[in-house]
């Protein structure tokens, strides 16, 4: 059956495949984005689409549509965006949760929450767990991120009790694909770029440091399960993520296998503050309420990203 999904953030790099894959499905998507890190062009597929309506607009302004269902994804969401304005940032997720769940009140909307696994900051328990709470840094340059995820969970939760909203919140892992943006600094990108360009490969730290990627189709996929195939009284917080934990070095060298090229790595400055030593999903939460796990393999996925940056840099996609 046809729904009117209302997607906050959509025009962003996991905001516009989420979209693709609302429209696929039959449904009416409403996108509302204020353009800060996401383009039109990142939704080059869906603009012709007559079940398609973006709209610009700012989440922590209050909004009033008539929707179904509504995924918030607004937030800027690597370091050097998200450090650009912190307090935009702090705003972004808390009020534009305040907003969206004031929304969803009103119409009795279905919501989901893209929260992330910064709200586990840089984690003393390993794997994370969804029942870990995490060690986050209230005062560094990553609070205005960490701490305004974790308030709008504070929020989904609060109007979860007391106004009853059906909610789903996803705690999101790194995840790459076509559509991130080339400059923004995430390490995927930044290999990708440095390697096609022929350039160094910039390690922060001695690149020992963990984290675990996972495919964005993968990602939807996870987000799928969970707003349509859990009962209600299924809530999350639920990781989704991929739990192949791999080093930054053995992702420059995962990067080089695949685009070849004579790139060297160089360690290009120490690892920045608060930047977590160790990352990775226990998934077993999702495995079993969401029959789901990760199916993409690094390689595979890493072939798909590398194409697209291919041709980003060669000027056939666009970019802004
Ligand atoms: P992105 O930067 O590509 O997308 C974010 C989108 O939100 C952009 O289109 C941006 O313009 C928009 N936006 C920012 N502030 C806004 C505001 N005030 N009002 C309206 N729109 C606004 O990032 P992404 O990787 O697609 O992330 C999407 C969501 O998933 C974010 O909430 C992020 O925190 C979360 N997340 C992503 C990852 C990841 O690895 N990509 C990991 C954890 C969580
Ligand atoms: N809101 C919105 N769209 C709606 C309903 C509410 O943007 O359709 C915003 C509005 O700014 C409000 C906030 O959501 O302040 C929280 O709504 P809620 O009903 O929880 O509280 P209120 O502040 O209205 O008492
Ligand atoms: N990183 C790196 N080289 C780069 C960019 C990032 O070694 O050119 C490191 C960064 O310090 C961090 C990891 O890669 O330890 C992942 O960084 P990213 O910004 O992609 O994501 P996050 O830190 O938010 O998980």
């Amino acid at each position: 059956m046809s729904k009117r999904i209302l997607v906050t953030g959509g025009a962003g790099f996991l905001g516009s495949h989420l979209c693709e894959r609302l429209l696929a499905q039959g449904n009416d998507v409403l996108c509302v984005d204020n353009y800060f890190t996401g383009t039109k062009q990142n939704l080059a597929a869906c603009l012709d689409n007559p079940r398609f309506e973006l709209m610009r607009h700012d989440v922590t302004f209050p909004l009033y549509v008539e929707v179904d269902e509504i995924y918030n994804l607004a937030c800027p969401a690597s370091p050097i965006h998200y450090q650009h304005d912190p307090v935009q940032t702090t705003k972004t997720s808390v009020h534009g949760a305040i907003n969206m769940l004031g929304l969803a009140k009103r119409t009795r909307a279905k919501i989901f929450q893209s929260s992330t696994s910064e709200v586990y900051g840089d984690p003393t328990v390993h794997p994370q767990v969804e029942s870990y709470r995490g060690n986050v840094n209230p005062l560094g340059p990553r609070a205005c991120y960490d701490e305004g995820k974790r308030c709008a969970e504070t929020l989904f939760f609060d109007y979860w009790r007391q106004h009853k909203l059906r909610i789903k919140v996803a705690r999101i892992f790194n995840t790459y694909g076509p559509r991130m943006h080339p400059n923004d600094g995430r390490v995927v990108s930044n290999f990708i770029v440095q390697a096609l360009k022929g350039e160094d490969i910039t390690l922060y730290g001695d690149g020992t440091q963990t984290r675990a990627f996972c495919y964005v189709d993968d990602q939807i996929e996870g987000w799928m399960r969970l707003v349509n195939d859990t009962p209600d009284d299924f809530t999350g917080p639920v990781n989704i993520g991929n739990p192949v934990e791999i080093s930054m070095k053995q992702l420059a060298e995962a990067v080089l296998k695949v685009v070849g090229g004579k790139s060297k790595l160089v360690i290009a400055r120490p690892l920045p503050v608060d930047d977590p030593l160790q990352r990775c999903p226990d998934i077993t939460l999702a495995r079993e309420k969401l029959k789901w796990e990760p199916k993409v393999p690094l390689e595979q996925g890493l072939k798909n990203t590398v194409e697209y940056f291919d041709g980003l840099l060669r000027g056939n996609n666009h970019v802004s």
